[in-house]
């Protein structure tokens, strides 16, 4: 197996090459979102010169173009996911969107007073407040996994909240705060075991590692364009098909309906297009394909290994940092380094940080239940991507050093 080559891959990305207050920029804050590689910024310098058009509708050539090439990532996302068939890929904004709709179309239609949907202490806000606004309305019971001291979930807790009116399990399939991976098949077999559905959010597992949603058996999957290497305002939503066939439209526009007219009632298109009301982020469509071919060009899973070295000599030397304290420490966890330091507010670490030019975010990660259940309001978080050195991890701990020492 060749050696990860990480300078090589690093200049693809040209952020790397600048300076933030006069310091080589260290960018470790990619769990928010990930530096954009310059094959994927050409894709909308390419489309809008050479074939902006609406796609779909169009019988002239820039319109079969950009058709083509938007359809042409529907595949790129297939197998990507490894799901049976491109119309089970809808395309959103985001994770958000996407879960959004799930929430919106299924849950609408198929939950009621007495049933009860799973999530976990682990979740963004994004996977738990559509939940909460939809069960205001409708009076279905909200249940939370519990988690470990470690930071993983408490599967035995897991297993104890199924039963026969759990509808559906939501989780995340990686922690964007804590970096826990979650055994989401084994989540899915039990789910199903008890007839309920499982919505996995896999915004911070795509970039790290190969998901494929038929070994999972995943029923819905969700994934942002953003944090792999691709473009803001694009995002996926897979769903089996017999689920998306059954589920009613969200959103209604153009794009997502076969006839429409005042008297004889609106028939809709078939998924994906039924989810996919009005003219989609195009040029961001194509160059999300675009970063998938760059991600598989590198290898997601040879990407994952080299995050979990570039986590472990972080870790290694956050650990000797006195009164440090890492939050998450399970087994199994991607590139997340998640810390609070004893005297020193989280946010000052992060603004005194960045005049040295590494960028980490600071906060509650949109995770407030997960880190109030931990005792703190903001954590500092270092997150990798592929593009990451040994040498950024030194200089950041080096600087982190330094913070400390100035905010103690
Ligand atoms: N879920 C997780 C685990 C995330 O990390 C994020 C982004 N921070 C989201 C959902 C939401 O993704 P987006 O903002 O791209 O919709």
């Amino acid at each position: 197996q060749a050696p990860f080559d990480v300078a090589r891959l690093r200049q693809d990305f040209p952020v790397l090459a600048r300076e933030v207050h006069g310091k080589p920029l260290i960018y470790l804050d990619n769990a928010a979102t990930s530096q954009t590689p310059q094959q994927v910024i050409d894709v909308f310098s390419d489309y809008y010169s050479r074939y902006n058009a609406n796609i779909h509708r169009g019988l002239h050539t820039l319109a079969d173009e950009a058709t083509a090439a938007f359809e042409g990532t529907r595949h790129k996302v297939r197998a990507f996911l490894n799901a049976e068939d491109a119309r089970q890929i809808i395309f959103t904004r985001g994770t958000t969107e996407a879960i959004n709709l799930v929430v919106q179309s299924w849950g609408r239609k198929n939950l009621a007073p007495g049933d009860e949907v799973l999530i976990s202490m682990l979740e963004h806000h994004s996977n738990i407040v559509p939940w909460q606004l939809l069960a205001a309305e409708i009076g279905f019971t909200i249940k939370v996994i519990p988690v470990e001291a470690n930071g993983a979930l408490d599967m035995a807790a897991y297993r104890a909240l199924l039963s026969e009116s759990t509808k559906l399990v939501a989780v995340n399939h990686v922690s964007n705060a804590l970096g826990t991976i979650n055994p989401v098949q084994e989540m899915a077999a039990l789910a199903h075991q008890h007839g309920a559905l499982i919505l996995i959010d896999g915004a911070q597992a795509a970039p790290h590692q190969v998901v494929d949603v038929q070994a999972i058996d995943a029923d819905f999957y969700a994934f942002s364009g953003h944090k792999v290497y691709g473009p803001t305002g694009v995002g996926v939503l897979y769903g089996k098909q017999a689920l998306l066939e059954a589920m009613p439209p969200w959103q209604g526009g153009g794009e997502m309906i076969k006839t429409v007219s005042f008297g004889a009632g609106t028939t809709f298109a078939d998924f994906p297009h039924k989810f996919e009301a009005g003219t989609p982020a195009i040029a961001e469509v194509i160059a999300l394909g675009r970063a998938l071919e760059w991600v598989e060009s590198v290898g997601v899973a040879a990407i994952g290994e080299w995050e979990g070295q570039l986590l472990d000599r972080a870790t290694q030397a956050a650990g000797r940092i006195d009164g440090l304290r890492i939050l998450g420490t399970a087994p199994q966890k991607a590139g997340v380094l998640s810390f609070v330091v004893e005297g020193a507010h989280s946010q000052d670490i992060g603004l005194l940080i960045d005049q040295l030019g590494v960028a980490i975010r600071t906060g509650h990660h949109c995770a407030q239940p997960l880190l109030h259940h931990f005792g703190v309001d903001a954590t500092c978080r270092a997150s990798f991507a592929a593009y990451n050195t040994f040498e950024e991890v030194d200089s950041f701990i080096e600087a982190l050093n330094r913070v400390i020492g100035m905010v103690r």
